[in-house]
């Protein structure tokens, strides 16, 4: 059992599939605001970071 000190818990990425820590709002055209990790922002608009 590990425990992170930074906000307890964080979101986590909303991409299918992946688990990672989210770091970005996007604005996505079909889901609206997502929170993601830096490995799947991709080329959508970045409304603010997490
Ligand atoms: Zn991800």
């Amino acid at each position: 059992m590990s425990v992170d000190t930074d906000d307890g818990f964080g979101p986590f990425c909303g991409a299918l599939g992946c688990t990672d820590d989210a770091e970005y709002v996007i604005d996505h055209p079909k889901h609206g605001e997502l929170t993601v990790c830096s490995g799947c922002v991709g080329d959508y608009e970045v409304i603010r970071l997490v």
